[in-house]
């Protein structure tokens, strides 16, 4: 999955650390949702290393294998002079097999939003600081105080027998099979929402729900909770129109295999196609 870089690890400790040689720049236009990079005809990607775009406000984003990112809070940081590199749309790195810069590129958009977004006081509207000693924005005046946000969300395997419950969802860049999913509500256990979620898209009531997996999804600023659960009852579906063009019972035979190694959806499905019902 995205997670997975190999060797490489993730190290979002935050610290007050200034750019050295060799760190890597994120940089992101946010209204276009993309990332700047160079791309190789063998399908790997790289980004800016520090200082080659000379010297820009950079902010700490987290580590991997030593390395640092950082990211510059720009609506598009302008680093046109760069040669071979360019603005991409985000999802040329779902594509890519630079492994370690797609969870990179992912995550550092999650932070990089989060800031963006947070750049002055909800409650009374003056411009946000840094905080000193933890990743977090205050504000000087009011002392609100804001996290970086993320929204748990649910990606449901409903099973009868050998057959799973997949969807198409409705006016999405994703045309392809899904499975239920959706985000959890304030009140609700992440079992709440499956329960709530199956019954609003496909109108099944479900039992024996297992939670099997979880993975950070930085592209939508999510923490994905993967669960398998088996039908309660009648089976038939009926489909919520507004979210979802298709919602049917596919046998794990006939489950399409799908050659990506990213995400938690897919490994749910492909897990299902070869083990059968929870792969115990
Ligand atoms: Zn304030």
């Amino acid at each position: 999955m995205i997670q997975d870089i190999g060797e490489g690890k993730l190290d979002i400790t935050y610290e007050r650390r200034k750019p050295r040689a060799g760190d890597r720049l994120l940089l992101y236009s946010y209204k276009d949702k993309e990332i700047f990079l160079k791309k190789f005809e063998d399908g790997r990607v790289s980004v800016p290393e520090y200082p080659a775009c000379g010297e820009v406000e950079c902010v700490f984003l987290f580590r991997i294998s030593g390395i640092g990112y950082y990211t510059v809070l720009s609506e598009k940081a302008g680093m046109g002079a760069e040669a071979d590199f360019a603005y991409e749309k985000l999802a040329v790195l779902r594509r890519s097999a630079s492994k370690e810069l797609r969870f990179a590129g992912a995550t550092g958009w999650q932070l990089y939003k989060w800031y963006m977004d947070n750049r002055f006081c909800g409650r009374c509207g003056a411009k946000m600081g840094f905080s000193e000693r933890e990743r977090a924005v205050v504000c000087p005046e009011c002392k609100y105080t804001v996290y970086p946000k993320i929204m748990p969300a649910v990606i449901i395997g409903v099973t009868k027998g050998d057959d799973i419950l997949m969807t198409r969802y409705r006016g999405r860049e994703y045309k392809g099979h899904a499975l239920v999913a959706g985000f959890c509500e304030i009140g609700e256990t992440p079992e709440d929402t499956v329960r709530r979620e199956v019954m609003e898209e496909a109108g099944i009531r479900v039992k024996n729900i297992r939670y099997y997996k979880s993975q950070p999804w930085g592209f939508e600023q999510d923490l994905l909770l993967g669960f398998y659960c088996e039908v309660d009852g009648d089976s038939t579906i009926k489909m919520d129109k507004d979210e979802l063009s298709e919602a049917v019972w596919i046998n794990r035979n006939e489950i399409e295999e799908k050659f990506e190694d990213m995400s938690l959806t897919n490994e749910m499905i492909v897990r299902f196609k070869e083990n059968g019902y929870g792969g115990e």
